[in-house]
Order: structure tokens, then sequence, then C-alpha cells
């Protein structure tokens, strides 16, 4: 059965993209297939899966507004999952979108023609809580946050919390969400561990294991067209693939997801 898992946080700069991108890679390196879905006009999750978004006809933003089927704006990449390309034209779907009845199950109505073609569909949300992010949170079975582990990061946790339970009232009752992904983590200062555990208290939130480290690898990774777990090993894609093993066992033998006991 397919597993749809949407990675929100409408905080920029939280690592959804590198998340999705590399826990596809993993999963993918899993022999799972693998469709990625990119919601964010900026395109980055294309551009970083070694697509320009300036150079595809047809993307997500013609499949949300009934004007392509999803087949039609698929690409593969060098990282073995498929992609649901971005260009800025989605920019303007938010706006075009808020005129329809149903506007927040398109992106459900469309990648259900596809969802059977594979095992997992992960969803790189923009930073918004827009309509991009709800027909995100709407087509999802569960859905992740990513979080930085800096001062502050839980600022605007609240407001996605309370997104994420409207959607489960409204739009999608079958919503979970499974936890905080800790990123951009320094082991070495007790700071990224006392963010963690502030969290966890606060919001009542499981909090991932394992957390994934800043490593200088990911920006390379970023601006050279595929992703990070593609080139040597290093502690950042070991983390991922720890994830991506862990969501796998999770999904087919109802594991339990591993979470930080020891964040306090
Ligand atoms: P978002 O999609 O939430 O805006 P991105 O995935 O684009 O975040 O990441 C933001 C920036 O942080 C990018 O430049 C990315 O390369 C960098 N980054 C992400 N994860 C890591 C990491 N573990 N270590 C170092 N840099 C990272
Ligand atoms: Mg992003």
């Amino acid at each position: 059965m397919t597993k749809v898992l949407a990675v929100a946080n409408q905080k920029g700069g939280v690592a959804k993209t590198t998340t999705v991108a590399s826990v596809g890679a993993a999963l993918a390196a899993l022999d799972r297939s693998v469709l990625v879905v990119d919601l964010d006009p900026q395109g980055c999750l294309t551009f970083s899966l070694g697509h320009d978004p300036d150079h595809l006809e047809v993307s997500v933003h013609e499949v949300l507004l009934g004007e392509a089927e999803v087949v039609d704006a698929l690409v593969d990449t060098e990282d073995g999952v498929t992609l649901l390309p971005a260009t800025i034209d989605l920019a303007g779907a938010e706006a075009l979108l808020l005129m329809r009845p149903g506007r927040e199950y398109a992106l459900k109505r469309a990648i259900a023609t596809v969802a059977e073609d594979y095992d997992v569909v992960l969803l790189d949300c923009p930073p918004s809580l827009g309509v991009l992010t709800l027909n995100g949170l709407t087509a999802a079975d569960e859905v992740v946050v990513p979080l930085q582990c800096e001062t502050l990061a839980h600022r605007g946790v609240g407001q996605l919390l309370r997104t994420v339970r409207e959607v489960q009232q409204i739009t999608n009752p079958g919503l979970e969400l499974l936890g905080v992904i800790p990123t951009l983590y320094d082991s070495r200062t007790t700071h990224s561990r006392d963010v963690l555990a502030d969290v966890a208290d606060r919001y009542e939130l499981p909090v991932l294991s394992p957390p994934i480290p800043r490593t200088v690898r990911f920006a390379e990774a970023t601006a050279s067209g595929v992703s990070v777990l593609s080139g040597r090993k290093n502690k950042g894609s070991d983390a991922y693939r720890e994830l991506a093993d862990n969501l796998v066992q999770f999904w087919q033998h109802s594991a339990p997801l591993a979470t930080l006991e020891a964040v306090g």
C-alpha cells in the first residue's frame, strides 16, 4: 500500500527540501519506488534533483489546475526517484485554486491516478501555510516536521500544529503527525539538545531519531544537482539512511518509530 508522507514547516531553511531529497534517495536505494512532489514555487527540490524549472513545459502547477495529467509532468532523476516538478508558475496556483471548490483536494485527486505505481510519495511543502501546504496535508497519510535546533525554533510550531489539527478535522481525518525531525543538529553543543527538549515538552511531540547533523556536504549537494546521498559517505547521509530505514520498518512491520528518549 502506498504511503504518502508530507514534510511540512512554514519556516524556510529548516531542511524540508533536503529531507525529501535525501529520504527519497535512501528509500530508492532500499528498492522502494518513490515519487517526490515539489510543492514550492521556488522549485528548489526540482533544481536539486537536476532539473531546471525554467526548462519544464509541464509541472505540478498544470496538474493542480487540472490542465495536465500527472503522468505527463513526471520526470526521472539520477537519484532513482520520480519527480513531479515545480516551476515558478506555481506561485500563481495559490490564487487560482482559491477560487475553486474542493481546492484542498487538488493534489490528492491528482496523485491518486499514479499512487499505486509507488511505494512511497514524499511531499515537499512550501514555506507557508497557504493552499499548497493545505493540499499537501490533505493528500498525505502522515506528516513530519523538520525543525532546526536553534533558539526560537518553536516559534510557529503552535500555528503549524493548529493547521494540522484543522486539516484532521476538515479535509483529512486520517492524517497522522509522526513527529519532529531535528535538523542542522550540532551534537557538540548542549544547546541543540535543550531546544529539542523544550519543543518536545511544550507541544508533547515525538522527536524522531536520529537527529540530522549539520554537515557542509549538504550545501555542496544542493548546488550539484544530485542529492547528498550520491556523494561520499558522511554523517548527514548516514542519518538520513537510518531515518529511511526506520520509516520502512514502521510502515512494513508497524515497528515503533525511534525517538530521542534522552533529549532532556
Ligand atoms: P527548506 O526546504 O526547509 O527551506 P532546505 O532543505 O532548502 O530547507 O535547506 C536550507 C539550507 O540548509 C540549504 O542551503 C541546505 O543545503 C542547507 N542544509 C540542509 N540540511 C543541512 C545539513 N544537515 N547540514 C548543512 N546544511 C544543510
Ligand atoms: Mg524547501
